[in-house]
């Protein structure tokens, strides 16, 4: 397992009182498999995605990130192991509005300290499809080719996993299909880890595995958006939190 997360918990205080944000979350992902996080605005998919991506640690609970305890590592330890494992893809790309493509993917490299970053930028470019616009500026782009230059920049340290939250939310119905057809494909290609939150039924249909969030909580587990019932002979729909191998 690359992910194991156990009786997750993380909540906030708002003044006085404290929300729930997260009530013990449980669910294990496989190497290599793609996962669509689903569920309404304000049920903890974001906050849940900072933990995993070792933004952000639980209040309890234990998260392990390949066979490592991460759950309470200083902030420090927890940033060597996200620039290690870690690539993010974001709803609103982020890219840095002055630096051209090549530049803004080139970047994880350079803070890494890796001595020669441009062909290693220029080949990752070349995989999502980009290779001649990496002069172009992400204004001089559409929005699918920036989610695309911020997929590049996500990978191009070879991440063992990569967290994409909302990665759609922001494009058209056919540039968003290709994009997660460009997320599948680094599951299936290449073996990385894909975590998706998502809204869009079409990410749900290509992931490996669905997990919908209820108010902090694991509400159901299933497989191609439909509902798991491979461990219950009667089809009654009982996979829920804690029972989750993708
Ligand atoms: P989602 O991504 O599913 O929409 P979030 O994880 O962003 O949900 O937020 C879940 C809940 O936690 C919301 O009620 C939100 O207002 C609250 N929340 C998120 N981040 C903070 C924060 N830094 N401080 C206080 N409340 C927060
Ligand atoms: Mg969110």
């Amino acid at each position: 397992m690359i992910i194991q997360a156990q009786s997750l918990v993380k909540t906030y205080s708002l003044g006085e009182s404290q929300i729930i944000v997260l009530d013990g979350i449980d669910f294990e992902v496989k190497k290599g498999v793609m996962v669509a996080i689903s569920g309404p605005s304000g049920s903890g998919k974001s906050t849940l995605m900072h933990i995993l991506g070792c933004l952000d640690r639980p209040d309890s609970g234990t998260y392990i990130l390949a066979d490592e305890d991460v759950s309470r590592l200083s902030t420090d330890r927890l940033a060597e192991i996200r620039n290690r494992n870690i690539g993010f893809v974001f709803q609103n790309f982020n890219l840095l509005p002055r630096l051209n493509a090549l530049e803004n993917v080139e970047l994880p490299l350079l803070y890494g300290g890796v001595p020669e970053t441009k062909n290693r930028a220029k080949e990752v470019l070349r995989i999502v499809g980009l290779e001649d616009r990496m002069h172009h500026e992400p204004a001089q782009l559409s929005g699918g080719e920036r989610q695309r230059v911020a997929i590049a920049r996500a990978i191009v340290t070879d991440p063992t996993i990569v967290l994409a939250d909302e990665p759609t939310g922001n494009l058209d119905t056919v540039t968003g299909q290709s994009i997660l057809d460009l997320l599948k494909d680094l599951s299936t290609k290449d073996g990385k880890t894909v975590i998706i939150v998502t809204h869009d039924p079409e990410a749900a249909a290509i992931a490996d595995r669905i997990i919908q969030l209820r108010d902090g909580s694991v509400a159901s587990v299933g497989r191609h958006g439909a509902e798991e019932s491979n461990r219950d002979p009667s089809g009654a729909g009982s996979a829920s939190e804690g029972d989750f191998h993708a």
